[in-house]
């Protein structure tokens, strides 16, 4: 078998027992990439001498009998994600050069672990899009089909993942950039609950949205991932100073006594037929594990878009101020002026989709109109979060589609935002309410194209959404296809 196609807890056993090293590993891995990655192009930057050099420390690691689960386990990382020494650019022309000084408590924690960094992965520029266009630097393809979007915004860590080349990887969701791609590309991607996951390091984008969290080729390796990332962190206020279980304890047969909840607005007109008949298929076979169904409702959902597209790109207004020339990457040099000089760097440094968002995100929050837009949108905000919390007081998870139809063409939503926002539709509701949610393979379009399941459970309730994504997996064989490259 080839190497590259090894899971993490495969990769985990191989090299525990003697029988792979690290290093042959990381090669295969590297070789794959130089196979595949020309039609993908799923990484921005590729740092090869540098995980050579960590998988030969993880392998004497592993010699003395240290390390644990990740070490030696080549992982790609969303280029969002600040790296010490490697450049960190978000997508973006303005932080194009961009080497931090630091590395983000994810990164730093999985180096910890003696995991090996591949490279970093392509994204819409600082994580605004749906489809990896809005990438300033790179197209990223589906695997699966290339004429085809890999989803977006953490596209490249997805697609990584989907054409093996990478054993696991990280993304970040701030509305649906893990579980949206994840969807896309027949992988695993789970965003945890706001608060769990460190963002000290994270390239802030929407600061009440943003979670970073593992993209997988199967459960399992979700869990293990979530056991290295999770938990609470002095540099990050927001995460919240509580135990981080052993995920991967959760995974055992057996749905006994679950109650999952069937939110009707998620299955109305506009989910494609495809997509509607594999969810209602994996429905009945979580029922078969033996959980039960009933019908929810999620009333205010459906004002979840309007609702994120006031908040995010007010916050990223107020995150993108401090691109201005003068502390962090690109400046324009050609201004012979301060304020001409601001205005130079950071036409020229953001890309369109991002100007759009400060524009009307500072729109939204000057003065006289916070209280219509922002102050508005916070209270319909609430509103989202109480029916899910209705919803959980009778069931332990939620199911619903993660992306209403499957991966789209490269370019047929490029000119219209509004139809680019939409496809965010089933993802945007849980974001908001700050929850958890999972997307794992559940079958494929009549085209071939991957489908995915979301799972949503409430804050802090990771454990039930592993546990119930695990037993579709066990009953399933979706995990286990690849694409054809
Ligand atoms: N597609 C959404 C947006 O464009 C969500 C992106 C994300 O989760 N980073 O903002």
């Amino acid at each position: 078998m080839d190497l590259y196609l090894l899971t993490i807890h495969e990769a985990h056993e191989l090299l525990a027992k003697g029988e792979v090293t690290s290093v042959e590993l990381t090669s295969a891995v590297f070789d794959r990439i130089e196979q595949v990655e020309d039609k993908v192009g799923a990484y921005i930057t590729l740092v090869k001498d540098r995980a050579m050099a960590e998988a030969k420390a993880a392998d004497e690691m592993i010699r003395q009998g240290k390390g644990g689960r990740l070490t030696g386990v080549p992982l790609a990382i969303k280029d969002i994600l600040c790296t010490e020494g490697i450049r960190t650019t978000c997508g973006s022309k303005i932080l194009e050069n961009f080497v931090p000084p630091y590395s983000s408590t994810v990164v730093d924690k999985l180096k910890r672990a003696h995991a090996v960094i591949v490279g970093k992965t392509n994204m819409d520029e600082f994580g605004m899009g749906s489809s990896t266009e809005h990438s300033a630097l790179m197209v990223t393809r589906n695997p699966w089909d290339l004429t085809r979007i890999p989803g977006g915004s953490s596209g490249g860590s997805s697609a990584a993942v989907a054409a093996d080349e990478c054993i696991g990887a990280i993304g970040t969701d701030t509305g649906g950039s893990i579980r949206q791609p994840a969807c896309h590309c027949g992988v695993v991607g789970l965003k945890p609950t706001y608060g769990r996951v460190s963002r000290f390091g994270l390239v802030a984008f929407a600061s009440s949205l943003d979670q970073v969290g593992p993209i997988t080729k199967d459960v399992t390796d979700c869990a293990i991932l979530m056991n290295e990332i999770c938990g609470y962190d002095p540099n990050d206020s927001t995460s919240v100073p509580r135990d981080v279980p052993d995920y991967t304890d959760v995974l055992q047969k057996g749905l006994k006594g679950f109650v999952v909840g069937i939110p009707k607005e998620y299955f109305s007109a506009g989910l494609d037929d495809d997509v509607a008949k594999a969810v209602n298929a994996a429905i009945e076979v979580i029922e078969e594990r033996g959980a039960t169904s009933k019908t929810v409702s999620l009333p205010h959902a459906e004002h979840a878009v309007a609702v994120y597209y006031l908040i995010a790109p007010a916050e990223a207004s107020s995150n993108l101020a401090r691109y201005d020339g003068v502390r962090y990457g690109f400046r324009d040099k050609g201004a012979g002026e301060l304020i001409q000089m601001y205005r130079d760097t950071r036409s020229k440094g953001f890309g369109p989709e991002v100007q759009r968002r400060i524009i009307i995100g500072t729109y939204a929050l000057s003065a006289g109109y916070y209280d219509a837009y922002y102050g508005k949108a916070s209270q319909v905000r609430t509103l989202i979060m109480q029916d899910f919390n209705q919803a959980f007081e009778t069931c332990d998870v939620l199911l619903a589609p993660t992306a209403p139809t499957p991966a789209f063409k490269l370019g047929e939503k490029l000119d219209d935002p509004l139809a680019m926002y939409l496809s965010d539709i089933f993802t945007l509701p849980p974001s908001l309410a700050g929850i958890a949610g999972i997307s794992v393979p559940c079958g494929f379009s009549k085209d071939g194209l991957p489908i995915g399941l979301q799972i949503l459970s409430k804050h802090f309730d990771e454990e039930k959404l592993i546990k119930v994504a695990y037993n579709f997996e066990q009953a399933t064989d979706f995990h286990t296809k690849g694409p054809n490259l």
